[in-house]
């Protein structure tokens, strides 16, 4: 499952800096797992009773911190392997977090606004006595955005007065950053420009694949088409298009913001979504599910840099195939670590009770996703391991660090 393959990672990196199997297993294993019930009436009549969790994994270093994500494969174990990537990601970015992650097993698209409306609040309530400004603090993920958090905020501050700082994510009315909602996919392109810098590649002459076309994705393509780098294919849940010369993406975007599905948007050739990542391009970049690269298809992907916007989309054996062929691999909590970075940013404002101009926003996030990846590729290069190994590891030293000053281990 997704934590044998997070652990995977995780025992790679811990061997390169000497942790030993008693503290390994502290580490590897969730400190909190909440698994609740939540009842809702729909409108049909029907009493739906859907299973919601949140898994606390770590809080060494600050408050628990990590996404929610509303989808039918969301379960226990999925969510526990999230939360294990965010224990190493807060603590790569040397934010003070700890790593969380949540979800309801459901298909939002089969309910309508009332009925979304009614299972968020009762997953909020059903695991406020975990939550608190300094204890965990939720944020959006796949098919969860700026009204499920208010939601979530309005819900919690009913019980215990209000309470922005609750979640991150939220809409600027209520709190939200300007910048957060583009931070995920803004820092991803930080990241890759950063890195190809490094590595001497003129980021500018690069043509790239996405897979995903939500928040993450979206603002990817909408960046890079900024600074006048070609994406040439997208697709999303339904397939999507291609083209060789680039695609309009701001075209593309008002049509999907209308209504019109991605692959009936005019602009490219019609393509299936298994054909993203076999597209002839320099650079990939899966920004939807996990686990997309298999030993399926992680030999005919033809670009040499793949950058992981989605968490955990790439299992062992396809990264070491990858690795093998001599492509570059730039991990998921390195390069989607702009997200909770931003969400850093949001709660700091909010406990502060001050708004930052979006432009500070974007250059606090510029130097500290500048700063990651620095750190990783000089780590990387200092052992000769790949950036994977190396992100991990400066996540794992940096937790173990302070799970032994605080002397639970
Ligand atoms: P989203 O719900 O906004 O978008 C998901 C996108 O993936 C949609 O375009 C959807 O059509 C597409 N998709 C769904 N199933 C697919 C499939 N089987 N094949 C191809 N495309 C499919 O979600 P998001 O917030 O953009 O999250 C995307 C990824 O980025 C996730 O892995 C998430 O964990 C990660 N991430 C998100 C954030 C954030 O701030 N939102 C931060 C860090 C990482």
């Amino acid at each position: 499952d997704a934590s044998a393959m997070v652990n995977r990672y995780f025992d790679e990196a811990a061997e390169l800096v000497g942790i030993g199997p008693e503290v390994a297993t502290v580490l590897k294993t969730s400190y909190r797992e909440m698994d609740v019930q939540l009842p809702v009436h729909l409108e049909s009549g029907h009493l739906a009773v859907y299973r919601g969790y949140r898994v606390q994994h770590n809080g060494a270093r600050g408050p628990y911190k990590g996404g929610i994500r509303f989808h039918p494969t969301a379960d226990l174990a999925e969510v526990r392997a999230l939360a294990s990537l965010m224990t190493w990601k807060t603590a790569l970015m040397d934010l003070p977090f700890g790593g969380a992650k949540g979800g309801i097993t459901v298909d939002p698209s089969e309910l309508n606004l009332h009925e979304l409306e009614q299972l968020t609040r009762r997953f909020t309530l059903a695991i406020s006595h975990v939550l608190g400004v300094n204890r965990d603090i939720p944020a959006p993920d796949v098919n969860t955005n700026g009204q499920v958090m208010a939601w979530m905020m309005d819900a919690y501050s009913s019980r215990m007065g209000y309470t922005p700082a609750i979640v991150t994510g939220k809409p600027l009315d209520l709190g939200g950053a300007p910048g957060r909602e583009a931070a995920t996919g803004r820092g991803v392109v930080f990241v890759l420009e950063a890195a190809t810098a490094h590595w001497r590649i003129d980021v500018s002459r690069l043509t790239v694949a996405i897979q995903g076309f939500g928040n993450v994705g979206s603002w990817v393509a909408r960046d890079l088409y900024a600074k006048g780098i070609k994406v040439v294919g997208v697709t999303d849940v339904s397939g999507g298009l291609y083209n060789a010369g680039g695609l309009d993406i701001l075209a593309l975007v008002d049509q999907v913001a209308a209504g019109t599905p991605l692959v009936e948007a005019s602009g490219g050739d019609v393509i299936d979504n298994d054909q993203i990542f076999t597209l002839a391009c320099d650079v990939v970049i899966p920004a939807a599910l996990g686990e997309v690269i298999t030993t399926d298809n992680a030999a005919s992907i033809q670009a040499s840099i793949i950058i992981e916007a989605a968490n955990n989309p790439t299992t062992p054996a396809a990264d070491k195939m990858l690795g093998d062929a001599g492509k570059r691999v730039i991990p998921d909590i390195l390069a989607n670590a702009g997200g909770v970075t931003g969400s850093y940013f949001e709660w700091a404002q909010n406990i502060q009770q001050f708004r930052w101009p979006e432009d500070r926003f974007n250059t606090e996030l510029l130097t500290a996703m500048q700063a990651a990846t620095h750190a990783t590729l000089a780590f990387a290069e200092l052992h000769d391991v790949t950036m994977r190994r190396a992100a991990f590891a400066i996540g794992i030293e940096r937790v173990t660090r302070a799970s032994k000053l605080r002397g639970y281990i």
